[in-house]
């Protein structure tokens, strides 16, 4: 017998010790039809039935293992045990009252580390059943030799998980592959797209700027060197705009004043002098 290190270890007794041996092969899940904690869950089966299952599944993830994997559980008619026998392993979850309900995600990530384990410990192949023999994964209604009286368990909602989210997470985290880095394979041609696209961007990733019309000798700059320079341009405008004003003023001034051209040259000069000393200081903090 074998018990999950994941689980609560809740044994059911008799069974646990009345039950035949199994050798586990397959991994069947099933829903409730009760929002039950894995307490509850043993309990209805401690007192209520002689049927029950290997695992108990809360809404929260919270997992109880009742019987050893390697001892039967009568969840899944046929599958239990057959005549070779090999067995299926079996889990209920907590579900709403018409098992309409998806797996939430905390359901959903215990199953995928309880469905690693079972294919690391167990050798649980990873594929889906394709017979009601077949090792493997699979769910309640998947086959009607596991399930003869036609319910819908796990519910329409959980199949489409199952199919869709938990069986390729088990097979991903078992593998040490995410179906994500699947998709995102780049092909050449993709590549060749990101490359030319980065070459016409101005800012590349790698924090160069491509300036047009800069030297051959250095094409690009850094992010803080770009700044730089704009700054100092930024100064070198305000330091001839304040010019321009300190002339038209002293200009202004001098109109209809009566001295002569050089005299105007000179104090306009003086002027223009004064005001880019002015700027300096007030955008370096020093004269220059
Ligand atoms: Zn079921």
């Amino acid at each position: 017998m074998a018990w999950y290190p994941g689980a609560k270890k809740m044994e059911l007794q008799p069974e646990s010790d009345s039950q035949p041996a199994i050798r586990p092969t397959q991994f069947i899940l099933h829903s409730i039809v009760a929002p039950w904690t894995p307490e509850r869950t043993y309990e209805y089966w401690r007192d209520s039935t002689n049927l029950e299952s290997h695992f108990g599944l809360g809404y929260d993830g919270s997992l109880g293992q009742f019987i050893g994997t390697h001892t039967r559980a009568d969840a899944n008619a046929a599958a239990n045990r057959r005549a070779d026998g090999t067995g299926a392993v079996s889990l209920e979850s907590a579900s709403n009252l018409a098992a309409s309900d998806p797996w939430t995600a905390e359901q959903v990530e215990t199953l995928i580390e309880l469905g690693v384990w079972l294919h690391e410990e167990e050798g649980i192949p990873l594929r889906i059943c394709r017979t009601a023999d077949d090792p493997g994964f699979g769910y309640h209604r998947q086959f009607t030799a596991w399930n003869p009286s036609a319910h819908s368990c796990p519910g329409d909602a959980r199949v489409k998980q199952f199919k869709e989210v938990v069986f390729p997470g088990i097979v991903a985290r078992a593998t040490g592959q995410t179906p994500e880095e699947d998709d995102v394979a780049l092909t050449t041609e993709d590549i060749k797209k990101i490359a030319a696209a980065s070459a016409a961007a101005t800012l590349g990733l790698d924090g160069k700027i491509t300036i047009p019309g800069a030297p051959t000798t250095n094409p690009t700059y850094t992010l803080a060197s770009t700044q730089t320079e704009i700054l100092k341009r930024i100064d070198a405008v305000r330091t001839a705009e304040a010019a321009q004003t300190a002339a038209i003023t002293k200009l202004a001034a001098l109109v209809g004043t009566g001295v002569d051209t050089a005299a105007v040259v000179a104090a306009v000069k003086v002027a223009i002098a004064e005001a880019v000393v002015k700027v300096h200081v007030d955008v370096t903090g020093q004269e220059s």
